[in-house]
């Protein structure tokens, strides 16, 4: 039986190991037939994602870090000799330095603020750039990763939150432009999921006993579950859908008292 994605390409950025939200997407677009590229942050994660990539057959790694311009040049010229041509961006990428994701948002530095925003707001309009002629002609989607932080109050969240507030504007601003091109660009918010760069945020734990608590299905999402909904913006199946907020969370968004 063939996949909803058979004879499509993607690249997903932001695998750091096999817990990563990344993964799962790459996991689930790979399942139902697309051809993928990844790419690696820093030498650290080379040998963890080519292995990982290894698992899925026909996959290609290329470095990347997204604060440099040159790199992600390079990575949409190596992803352009492999595959000619680009039908789906994953982008799980973020960062803030530790000790600003715990104590008073007001203490934020600037280099902290800069930062954040740089990997986890900024990168996405870096990259889809650089995928626009790649996609052109193509059912382009692209799709990013968020948190509930960008529009409530998460304790210790502090400038990740901003900066998704950021990234959330940039895919309404980037669906608007590209869209003529056939291009969609959605983000999916995602409940919170124990992976490396959540544990960055202090008192991450109580977070997810909460989520448990309240949430209408009274559970916390998985990596998997946020996986199935990046293949279903990737396919035709959204294709109606742009510039979307979609929230995998258990339904958590929903709840006041
Ligand atoms: P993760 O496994 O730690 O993945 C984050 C990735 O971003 C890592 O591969 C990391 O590499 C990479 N990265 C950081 N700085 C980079 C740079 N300069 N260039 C290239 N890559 C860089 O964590 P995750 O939870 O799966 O995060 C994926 C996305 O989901 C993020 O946008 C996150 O905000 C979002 N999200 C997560 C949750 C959650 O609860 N886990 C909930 C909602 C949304 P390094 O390891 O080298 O830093």
């Amino acid at each position: 039986m063939s996949g909803f994605l058979e004879g499509r390409t993607g690249l997903v950025v932001g695998v750091a190991n096999k817990r990563s939200i990344a993964w799962a997407c790459a996991q689930a677009l790979h399942a139902q037939g697309m051809r993928l590229a990844f790419s690696f942050a820093n030498d650290r994660l080379e040998k963890t994602v080519r292995k990982l990539a290894d698992e899925l057959e026909g996959s290609v790694c290329f470095p990347c870090d997204v604060t440099q311009p040159e790199e992600i040049d390079a990575l949409f010229a190596s992803v352009g000799d492999a595959f000619g041509l680009l039908d789906t961006l994953v982008h799980a990428v973020a960062f803030a330095k530790r000790e600003e994701l715990a104590g008073n948002f007001f203490e934020t530095s600037k280099d902290g603020y800069m930062l954040a925003h740089e990997v986890s707001a900024y990168s996405l309009t870096a990259m889809a750039r650089r995928a626009l002629p790649l996609m052109e002609g193509r059912p382009g989607s692209i799709v990013t990763l968020t948190y509930i932080g960008s529009e409530r109050v998460v304790k210790n969240y502090n400038v990740m939150g901003i900066a998704k507030a950021a990234l959330e504007a940039s895919v309404r601003y980037l669906a608007y432009d590209l869209g003529p091109r056939g291009i969609r660009v959605n983000a999916i918010s995602a409940g919170p999921i124990r992976t490396v760069s959540a544990q960055g945020v202090e008192g991450f734990s109580e977070v997810l006993d909460h989520i448990a608590g309240m949430a209408p299905l009274r559970r916390n999402v998985t990596a998997e579950e946020v996986g199935d909904v990046a293949a279903f913006l990737a396919s035709d199946m959204s294709r109606g859908v742009t510039g979307a907020t979609m929230y995998v969370d258990a339904g958590y968004n929903i709840m006041g008292v």
